[in-house]
């Protein structure tokens, strides 16, 4: 039998507009950037693969230095290599390109497609089977207002789209953003619950001060409060034992997973495939948190269908999802790449069961979403 090599990379970048602007912490924004990858194997299967971020203040990385890593550095090594050896690839990549965790998973994503579509097994098969077949969304309240987030949850719980939500915060003084969230949580109180994501933008004191008013209000969970250096900080507010304490940006990797959890830093891993490099070190997050009894959440970059569906793959196959996901990307876009978008039913999303992600590319959304070039645009 011919050996199966990569054959083919190629990367171009999508612009897809959302429903309505979502405010982060940093920055307020009105469309979603993508990375696809689409990696050819000789035997003319093709594997996708999605690569977005929250935007470069999340962590540096954005779609276009993933296209330039992908391209620059990364395709060179993986062509005419075997994608059925597909951990020593990675191995390959993590020693040549140092960090780039978001570029990584990009490619992770893209072989584990094309894998299983090749074997004709969805990519959870691939990852050990699930434990699940669909998972519940939170959806992020992002309205910029009090009123509009809490009409906007209302809405939500009694269309039956959603029960839990999370408020984004940071954006006003750690006060102000602490009270804001209270008014909220009192406003559908009775309807849903909230979980609180400053992104960071928190320090100690004012944090330390709320937990109280957070823990009476019957706030759902604390995320990533304190900056991303601040463990022993965020372990403060843990050993208070008021609000389960969320880690996201301080646990991208598998040795943030294990310094976190030798420093009891947090109750719940905000898991993403992106950060941590892909859905194999996802996992492996997962498996560092159920040995040292911390719950997982299923987090977002907000991804499109693609993304999600590797999300989806990953989380449904882990043991101790205790909070479900907030995988609500794709309703938040205006438009999906996809013939196929992932289901949302009653604050559940299902988990694809076709080969590879299960999804399929819509060749005329992605001629009208990509990004055009300069000669292009004269
Ligand atoms: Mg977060």
């Amino acid at each position: 039998m011919n050996k199966i090599t990569i054959k083919n990379i190629t990367t171009e970048l999508l612009d897809i507009p959302i429903k309505r602007p979502h405010q982060f912490s940093a920055v307020k924004v009105a469309a979603k950037s993508f990375l696809l990858l689409r990696i050819e194997l000789s035997n003319g299967v093709v594997g996708i693969g999605e690569g977005t971020t929250p935007g470069i203040f999340w962590n540096g990385e954005s779609v276009e230095t993933m296209q330039v890593v992908i391209d620059q550095y990364a395709t060179p090594l993986l062509l005419e290599e075997d994608p059925t050896q597909l951990e020593l690839l990675l191995q390959v990549l993590n020693r040549q390109i140092r960090g780039n965790e978001f570029a990584k998973a990009t490619i992770e994503m893209a072989l584990l497609d094309a894998l299983g579509k090749m074997y004709d097994v969805p990519v959870h098969q691939l990852l050990g089977g699930l434990k699940q077949d669909k998972i519940p969304v939170r959806w992020a309240l992002a309205s910029g207002t009090p009123e509009g987030d809490i009409e906007e949850a209302k809405k939500a719980v009694s269309s039956g789209q959603y029960a839990t939500f999370k408020t984004k915060s940071g954006k006003e003084a750690p006060d102000d953003d602490a009270k804001r969230s209270i008014r909220i949580a009192e406003g559908i109180k009775g309807h849903a619950t909230i979980g609180i994501d400053p992104n960071g933008s928190w320090d100690r004191m004012t944090t330390t001060k709320w937990m109280d008013a957070f823990y009476e209000v019957g706030i759902d969970f604390l995320e990533q409060p304190l900056p991303p250096h601040d463990i022993e900080g965020l372990a403060h507010l843990s050993a208070m034992k008021k609000v389960p304490i969320m880690a996201d940006e301080s646990v991208a990797t598998i040795y943030d997973a294990m310094r976190i959890a030798k420093e009891k830093a947090a109750d719940i891993f905000s898991l993403k495939i992106h950060k941590a490099g892909g859905l194999k070190n996802t996992m492996k997050m997962a498996g560092i948190a159920e040995a040292a009894g911390i719950s997982c959440f299923g987090g977002t970059s907000l991804e499109s269908s693609i993304g999600t569906a590797a999300c989806l793959h990953v989380y449904a196959s882990i043991p101790n999802l205790d909070y479900g996901s907030e995988l609500f990307g794709p309703g938040w876009l205006a438009d999906d790449p996809v013939k196929n978008p992932v289901i949302m039913k009653n604050g559940y999303i299902e988990v694809p069961d076709k080969p590879g992600l299960g999804v399929e590319l819509d060749a005329d959304k992605i001629a009208t979403y990509r990004r055009k070039t300069t000669e292009e645009v004269k």
